[in-house]
């Protein structure tokens, strides 16, 4: 029998907890930030829900920018070369960033922004991503905000994308089963 077309894909996390999760990492982010107005930088465009989700759980002044990358390869592989697409529009110089990811896989995309931000002199520098899958790191990255580690399967939903598709999904899902 054919699929209903309203079946997605499997949850592999559901929305209720995704909203705790970032409902606690907003908290976190609010202790260590006291006094601070952080810049929170998302990275385009799979970031962009947890981002606004996640802004919304921070008690400070704070700032958003935004940043987007390319890599080039099938769309369920890195293929390991990443190009900087969309820059930020202001000066991070002097500010506390925080970069803001979806999901580190191998940790090339992140390494790269990380090295790119640091050489533009911020006060400091951390990560939040709202996934990780270690198991597939090729570059060692240290994430200090981590919403969920998830296995080696192709996950979307809550801005991530297969082929810009299931962004809008609620849930973290996973493809293919
Ligand atoms: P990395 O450079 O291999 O760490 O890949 C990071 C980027 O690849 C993420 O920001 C996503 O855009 C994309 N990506 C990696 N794994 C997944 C996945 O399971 N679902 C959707 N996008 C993914």
């Amino acid at each position: 029998m054919t699929k209903a077309k309203t079946e997605g894909p499997r949850v592999l996390i559901e929305a209720a907890r995704i909203k705790r999760r970032v409902r606690a990492l907003g908290k976190r982010i609010t202790r260590d930030y006291q006094g601070q107005t952080p810049l929170l930088v998302g990275v385009l465009r799979g970031a962009a829900v947890f981002l606004s989700d996640l802004i919304r759980h921070v008690d400070l002044k704070l700032e958003v920018d935004f940043i987007a990358m390319s890599s080039y390869g099938s769309a369920t592989e890195t293929s390991g070369q990443v190009q900087l697409l969309k820059d930020l529009e202001s000066s991070i110089d002097g500010s506390h960033v925080i970069l803001v990811e979806d999901i580190v896989d191998t940790g090339l995309t992140l390494n790269y922004l990380v090295g790119n931000l640091r050489s533009r002199n911020p006060a400091s520098l951390r990560v939040c991503a709202l996934l990780s899958k270690p198991s597939r790191r090729k570059l060692e990255v240290a994430i200090d905000y981590l919403g969920f580690e998830v296995p080696d399967r192709f996950v979307v939903g809550y801005g991530l994308d297969f082929d810009q598709q299931f962004r809008n999904l609620p849930y973290i899902g996973v493809l293919g089963d």
